[in-house]
């Protein structure tokens, strides 16, 4: 049974309350923390629940789930794509989604614009890096995100708004913060060299996003902190 809307009422007060002390501790305006209400595993009404609390945006990270699950509600939220995304699926989730965050290739980039291009729309886009140089996640290797930044910057159909990253699990709680502050500052570093703003920083997730916002990020991802519990866990990210 999915959680009743009261219930998740409570829970996105709650995350917000944490945002906003997260944001206190760190000096900044919370208006600055944008909060992506992750839907995967959920159902549509997952959806329904965050545009009615006024929520702007969910995130899904399967292409056809959330396509279909786009499909069913008429939920007034963008739609997020945070999931690995493979070459096949490129040219569906280029017309299906608002922004995808999950482009690590050049070869997704390529295949990204020209679908944009058909489609006669510019594709918002986050390069995701893989900071925490972790073994079990996507991302662009730190050293390949400058090459990868000017490709995308180079496609006439795509915006890039800014950088994506996952901490690697660990019992280490200096990981998660390790890899959000290399983010940012290969972010300044970007943004100073390419004149690019680079705004968007998308890091932190229901385990660590008061980390996240310490170290600068401007959209947390959250999950299970609003919806619970997913029934099926997930494949990777
Ligand atoms: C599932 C997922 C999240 C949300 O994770 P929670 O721990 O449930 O908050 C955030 N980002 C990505 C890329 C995800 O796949």
């Amino acid at each position: 049974m999915f959680l009743p809307y009261e219930d998740f009422c409570r829970r996105a007060d709650a995350v917000r309350a944490d945002i906003a002390a997260a944001c206190a501790r760190a000096g900044r305006d919370p208006a600055e923390v944008g909060l992506l209400a992750v839907t995967k595993n959920h159902p549509p009404a997952a959806a329904e629940y965050a545009a009615r609390y006024g929520l702007p945006a969910v995130g899904e990270n399967r292409v056809q789930e959330g396509v279909d699950k786009r499909a069913q509600t008429t939920a007034a939220v963008r739609w997020e794509l945070i999931g690995h995304l493979q070459s096949n699926k490129a040219k569906l989730a280029a017309t299906h989604f608002d922004r995808i965050q999950s482009v690590d290739s050049e070869k997704l980039l390529r295949l990204l614009d020209r679908a944009a291009a058909e489609a006669g729309r510019i594709l918002p886009v986050l390069l995701q890096v893989n900071a925490g140089r972790d073994p079990a996640k996507f991302g662009a290797e730190l050293e390949d995100t400058p090459r990868l930044l000017e490709t995308a910057l180079a496609q006439s159909h795509l915006r890039v708004e800014g950088l994506m990253t996952i901490a690697p699990l660990s019992d280490d709680s200096t990981v998660a913060m390790r890899t959000f502050t290399t983010l940012r500052e290969l972010r300044d570093r970007l943004a100073g060299e390419t004149g690019a703003p680079l705004r968007e920083l998308s890091m932190g997730m229901s385990g660590d996003f008061a980390d996240a916002i310490a170290a600068g990020s401007t959209q947390v991802r959250i999950g299970t902190a609003l919806f619970g519990e997913r029934e099926i866990e997930a494949s990777h990210t």
